[in-house]
């Protein structure tokens, strides 16, 4: 019985596809099949520049240019969209990676002609391949082609690589990706996420002037997982939001608390994603925090990362007005460790800034280097001074480091040398024994 085909392509269903790759995958004997996934970036640019006729055009030339230039190839299917799949048999003398580096010369050169076709458009194609040898001859169509397409995922997230070989180990960051965004919710609400504080130290007196809240996810079996395993892994699927707001209620929290006991309490900094600017909610969030635990608003800061300055300076301003207009101060964290403009420094109202600990790191570097970066923290610090910026150096960890801040007149200090991120309890013990009168709250 002769099978449908895709009505705009001409190339097997997907479903067909399948059924057919299923069949060559039982009888692999020696061979190798390639499976090559492969989908046109701005291929909507087209559609909406040109309209859907001239996309649909671009489409069917890319499935003709794609299946046509190999000879090998066993069944090609659209997947949806302008998501191509195709199944081919290897040579036996080409490699794995001779092939990838082939798939990789073929999409150069389409690109190249649909792009003389299509003028203006940036076309750019992203292609996975899912080698499948007698070793995987247990793996179904399916599964062979996910695995094409996560390799394709790889290759369209790395920009310059147009062209990505599938690997096992893939997977295994994926199954973590899943593991961590799926639990963490649950996580929350069992209390594995707590807020730890590290100790801001003023470098005058050397007592305790405030702390950072950053947060801790220790499993049931007491394992930790450090923020920088997890807090990319969930802003990328936007629940960083969630994490946010639980710290930030934490914090409140607690400060609240020790006014109400009549204890010392100090301002505690918490930290703002990037993914804030998409929704811009957070300033009614911390509002409504306010509203609830009616702290002196002087208590709380908002930690913003240099890049987010840079990448969204309208957004940004727009964030620092709002925490302002509820009596918050705000610092620009991470100083120096991109492309710092200095100039917007003096454009932006901001309270603090934190220098990054890049700065302090530089073990192995080479003599003249060390002086560089002295030079370059003492002319911040002077700058920040001049702007009437409180300046807070990250990252000490001794205290022949300590002693030169204290020397070019960096007033507020954090790091390891005083103090890692410890527990709530750890750190109410910490200002209870290190708080001089002065520092109480009003
Ligand atoms: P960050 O905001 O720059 O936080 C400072 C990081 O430096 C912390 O890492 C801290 O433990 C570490 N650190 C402090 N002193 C020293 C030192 O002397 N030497 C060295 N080598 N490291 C030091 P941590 O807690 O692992 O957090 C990493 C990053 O994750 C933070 O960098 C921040 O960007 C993010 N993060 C942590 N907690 C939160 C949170 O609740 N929300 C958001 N959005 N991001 C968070
Ligand atoms: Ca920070
Ligand atoms: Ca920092």
């Amino acid at each position: 019985m002769a099978h449908a085909r895709d009505t705009l392509t001409g190339l097997d269903r997907y479903e067909d596809f399948l059924a057919k790759l299923d069949k060559e995958i039982a009888k692999i004997g020696e061979r190798r099949i390639a499976i090559v996934y492969t989908d046109i970036k701005h291929f909507k640019y087209i559609n909406d520049t040109y309209g859907y006729q001239r996309g649909d055009m671009l489409l069917k030339e890319f499935v003709h240019l794609t299946t046509t230039n190999n000879s090998f190839v066993l069944c090609a299917a659209r997947v949806y969209s302008d998501n191509i799949v195709t199944a081919s048999l290897l040579r036996e003398e080409t490699s794995d990676s001779d092939f990838r580096e082939l798939i990789h010369q073929t999409n150069l050169d389409l690109e190249n002609k649909l792009q003389r076709k299509y003028l203006d458009a940036k076309l750019k194609l992203c292609t996975g391949i899912a080698i499948i040898s007698n070793v995987d001859k247990e793996i179904d169509a399916a599964t062979a082609v996910s695995n094409a397409n996560l390799a394709r995922k790889i290759a369209k997230a790395l920009d310059q690589e147009c062209c990505v070989l599938f690997k096992h180990t893939m997977l295994d960051s994926i199954k973590k990706e899943v593991e961590i965004t799926s639990s963490l919710s649950e996580a929350i609400e069992d209390g594995e996420l707590k807020v730890y504080y590290q100790p801001k130290i003023e470098t005058d007196s050397l007592t305790v002037t405030g702390a950072e809240a950053l947060i801790r996810w220790q499993k049931p079996d007491g394992r930790f997982i450090y923020p920088d395993e997890f807090i990319p892994l969930i802003e990328r699927s936007g629940q960083i939001v969630e994490l946010d707001y639980f710290v930030y209620r934490e914090v409140f929290k607690f400060i609240s608390r020790r006014i109400r006991e009549n204890k010392p309490i100090v301002p505690i900094s918490v930290n703002v994603s990037r993914v804030h600017m998409q929704k811009m909610e957070i300033l009614s969030y911390i509002k409504s925090l306010y509203d609830e635990y009616q702290i002196p608003p002087k208590m709380v800061e908002f930690e913003l990362t240099e890049s987010i300055y840079i990448e969204n300076t309208d957004k940004a301003l727009k964030l620092v007005e709002g925490f302002h207009a509820m009596g918050a101060r705000v610092s620009m964290d991470d100083f120096g460790s991109g492309y710092s403009s200095l100039n917007l420094l003096s454009r932006l109202p901001i309270d603090i800034i934190k220098l990054d600990r890049v700065f302090l790191k530089d073990e192995d570097a080479e003599e003249h280097l060390k002086e560089n970066d002295k030079i370059i923290i003492s002319c911040v610090i002077d700058m920040a001074k001049r702007l009437r910026i409180t300046s807070l150096c990250e990252g000490v960890e001794t205290l022949e480091q300590s002693n030169y801040l204290s020397e070019i007149g960096c007033e507020i200090q954090q790091g390891y040398y005083f103090s890692k991120p410890i527990s709530q309890d750890e750190f109410e013990a910490f200002i209870d024994k290190r708080l001089r009168k002065k520092d109480l709250v009003m």
